[in-house]
């Protein structure tokens, strides 16, 4: 029996949303770990191969477990229908590649997770969709990029590690204007501080192994949009060159939506909390954070996120000797390029995550020798803030 009701709060539904309870009545949800099944007659495997009768045929395709994640995400993100992935990249790339065919055009702004920027940039140019890469904190820059074949957009906000904020419904607008889509990379903000969808945004992709694992088990990703675009779109190429979402790991995700709610509303309020303490700080030069009023874009922060976000970027004075020594301090905090754990982690984004771009590139998106990021965990926020004073101190 499926249970998803539409009126349910994020809470609830992500407790209840989605679920198949097997004849056992089990109160968690199984895993049920298949690659095919079975049917009672040839007639009824040539009526499920038909689409006349409802039911599994391949895991590839769908699986219980999986589906059972796929439509908890659809409750909390109030999507009408997903595909879950075996990684965010997986889910970034057939985004893309369903959206966007030879002789296409995409603008993306240029603040990018690596791998993300290197499917708009040197991917989809091999097979004729060229793309631009503007710097999206100003609308008129993606107006100016737009080319009659236009097709697409695409956007992270925050974005990483800068924390820079774009506005969805002002790019949302602009696709709506000419016949185009918008995808929204929604992982920096979580699906419980900002609603893509809700903002005009025709595609939101989840890399779902940071927040909504959030305890650093399983690599995820998911697909949400309309039932109309996932069934002319993504259907096929999903069947076809699967990418599918282990039952496993689908397993681990529904388990961490259980609990997102709390870990998110927890994280979140250390980041606030730590990012005020490093504002204070002689040692820093500046500290970035959505939820703060001196963040470059609070206005639009203001008007689609209800929430700061776990994630801080900081900059210490000394580049990078200062950095690096301020991290190697660190007991509780531990240097990690990953983000959304229950752990602590931070990151030097110049010699790690973002060591395959220029010099100049770097600059633009405004990574200095001394930046680093900061994805605050679930550790009490008091030991957190003892942590960062004691290394700041032994630097
Ligand atoms: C991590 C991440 C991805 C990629 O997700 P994987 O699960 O590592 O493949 C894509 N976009 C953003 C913003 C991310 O943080």
């Amino acid at each position: 029996m499926s249970t998803n009701k539409r009126n349910w709060k994020p809470q609830t539904a992500l407790v209840h949303s989605g679920t198949l309870r097997s004849g056992f009545g089990e109160t968690s949800e199984a895993i049920y770990l298949t690659q095919g099944y079975v049917y009672e007659t040839a007639q009824a495997a040539e009526a499920r191969f038909k689409g006349e009768e409802p039911g599994f045929i391949y895991s590839r395709y769908a699986n219980p477990t999986v589906d059972m994640f796929e439509k908890r995400m659809c409750a909390l993100e109030g999507a009408e229908d997903a595909r879950a992935t075996a990684s965010g990249m997986a889910a970034v790339t057939a985004a893309l590649l369903c959206s966007a065919k030879g002789g296409d055009h995409i603008v993306a702004a240029r603040a990018l997770f690596g791998s993300c920027r290197w499917v708009v940039e040197t991917l989809a140019p091999r097979y004729g969709i060229e793309a631009t890469l503007v710097d999206g904190t100003d609308i008129a820059n993606w107006e100016k990029a737009v080319k009659p074949n236009t097709k697409l957009f695409f956007l992270e906000s925050p974005t990483n590690p800068t924390l820079e904020v774009v506005d969805i419904a002002a790019v949302a607008s602009l696709a709506n204007s000419i016949g185009a889509r918008l995808i929204v990379d929604n992982v920096f903000a979580t699906p419980l501080q900002q609603k893509p969808l809700q903002l005009g945004a025709h595609i939101v992709v989840y890399s779902a192994t940071k927040h909504i694992d959030g305890q650093g088990r399983c690599l995820g990703g998911v697909i949400l949009s309309d039932k109309k675009w996932i069934d002319e779109n993504l259907h096929d190429y999903f069947r076809h060159t699967g990418p599918s979402l282990s039952p496993f790991n689908a397993w681990t995700l529904l388990k961490g939506l259980e609990t997102l709610p709390l870990r998110v509303r927890q994280q979140t309020e250390s980041a606030g909390r730590i990012a005020d303490f490093l504002a204070e700080r002689p040692e820093i030069a500046r500290v970035i954070y959505p939820g703060r009023a001196d963040h470059p874009q609070a206005d639009i922060v203001k008007k689609q996120m209800s929430g700061g976000s776990t994630l801080i970027c900081l900059d210490v004075k000394g580049g990078k000797q200062a950095a690096f020594a301020l991290q190697n301090a660190l007991d509780i905090v531990l240097i990690s390029n990953n983000l959304g754990d229950a752990k602590s982690l931070i990151t030097h984004p110049a010699t790690t995550t973002h060591k395959n771009l220029s010099d100049e590139a770097r600059a633009e998106l405004g990574i200095g020798a001394g930046t680093l990021r900061l994805s605050v965990g679930l550790e009490d926020t008091d030991d957190l803030l003892e942590d960062i004073a004691q290394a700041l101190k032994a630097k």
